[in-house]
């Protein structure tokens, strides 16, 4: 039997001499490596600048934090999301309005968002579900008409792009995780990239207490003026040296997945029982997270049953996510549903079943795993 992990860091001597030399010197925070890392992923993506922080999580909220969103304000919010998307919202005491996702992508449903959108609505916010693009024009072109801003959560989605220009690009700012399952990792940490330059400069003021001179831009040691509220979001040397190493391998981790991707798309389109979302068209260039399926009606109550089936064959699973976001408790309690206002995102969540295609794994793997799966289907129902 195989043993299959979901997901795996992927960290080698290159990463781990990397953070013995930070650890040499005596520049943990403030140093040129977070600078270094954001050059690259700043020239990787296109974007005119990179700031790094501390978290997806974090660069979602720096971003609407420095919008000055507020209590009143209402924000767009994907339903079939992580909820870190929704909780940058209210972070900031703005409402998050959610909209359904649609079933052939799992990203927002685009001709849902212009019937949420009120007087207080300051912004459409979409997630890459998966690494699949959302169709930026469409979502760029309803916000230009109702004066809106557009943060994407591309925490999935490093590598996607949509009609050649990279996710994170279209809208005002894009945020990145480096969480240790996500394409590359920095343990923990996030970059946020923007087309504004403008943006970027207020951001890293703001991520480090609105102070007017870091540490190595003071004149006199200890003397500075605070211009601004800001928080500690920074991204720290260690996790950065870690990041530019990781950079230098994400085109071999991206076609890893890729292949991987179009051998379990291959092995289990077309089977009974599951639905598979539609594959990356020409406009849209997927990042490949993961490989989800979504279960027919008829079986899906007993998506654990499959679940137990084919983690007792060694293959790991996940679901994203596990829940509409509406319907987690503290949204629940907070803003009222009945509990079938989001009927894609419901299927989604309750329905599918998340498979690895992670670059710890090759072809054969991904054989095994059809097979399992497969015979899973016949077995279980
Ligand atoms: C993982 C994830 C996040 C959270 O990222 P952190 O770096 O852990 O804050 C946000 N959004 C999506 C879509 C994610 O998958």
């Amino acid at each position: 039997m195989r043993k299959i992990l979901f997901g795996r860091p992927i960290i080698g001597d290159e990463e781990r001499n990397a953070v013995q030399k930070v650890l040499q010197g005596t520049m943990l925070v403030h140093g040129p490596i977070a600078k270094e890392f954001e050059a690259d992923f700043a020239s990787y993506t296109g974007a005119n600048a990179a700031v790094s922080v501390s978290s997806c999580t974090a660069g979602l909220h720096l971003c609407y934090f420095d919008m000055g969103l507020k209590a009143g304000d209402e924000v767009i919010v994907p339903a079939q999301t992580h909820v870190a998307t929704a909780h940058a919202v209210e972070l900031c005491g703005a409402k998050p309005v959610f909209v359904d996702a649609e079933i052939k992508s799992g990203n927002i449903d685009i001709d849902k968002i212009e019937e949420r959108i009120t007087s207080r609505t300051k912004a459409i916010s979409v997630v890459h579900f998966l690494g699949l693009p959302v169709a930026m024009d469409k979502v760029c072109a309803i916000a230009e008409k109702h004066g809106l801003k557009v943060i994407e959560d591309c925490a999935l989605a490093i590598g996607g792009r949509y009609k050649g220009r990279h996710v994170g690009l279209w809208g005002d700012a894009g945020a990145y995780s480096f969480y240790p399952v996500k394409h590359i990792t920095t343990a923990e940490g996030g970059v946020v990239i923007t087309k504004h330059e403008d943006l970027a400069k207020r951001l890293v003021h703001k991520k480090a207490f609105g102070v007017d001179r870091n540490v190595t831009e003071r004149k006199e040691p200890g003397i500075y003026d605070v211009t601004d509220l800001g928080f500690n979001y920074r991204m720290n040397e260690l996790q950065a040296a870690i990041g530019i190493e990781q950079m230098k391998r994400i085109d071999g981790f991206l076609e890893k997945r890729k292949a991987n991707f179009e051998a379990l798309y291959a092995g289990l389109e077309g089977v009974e029982g599951i639905t598979l979302f539609e594959k990356a068209g020409e406009d849209f260039t997927n990042s490949y997270y993961c490989f989800s399926m979504i279960l027919n009606e008829d079986i899906r109550q007993d998506r654990s049953k499959l679940v137990k089936f084919i983690n007792d064959q060694g293959v790991g699973t996940s679901v994203y996510y596990p829940s509409p976001v509406p319907y987690f408790t503290y949204y629940k309690e907070k803003y009222p549903v009945t509990g079938d206002e989001f009927p894609v995102a419901s299927a989604i969540s309750y329905g599918s079943i998340a498979l690895p295609v992670a670059p710890h794994l090759d072809i054969e793997d991904m054989e095994y795993i059809v097979e399992v799966v497969k015979k899973g289907l016949k077995e279980v129902f």
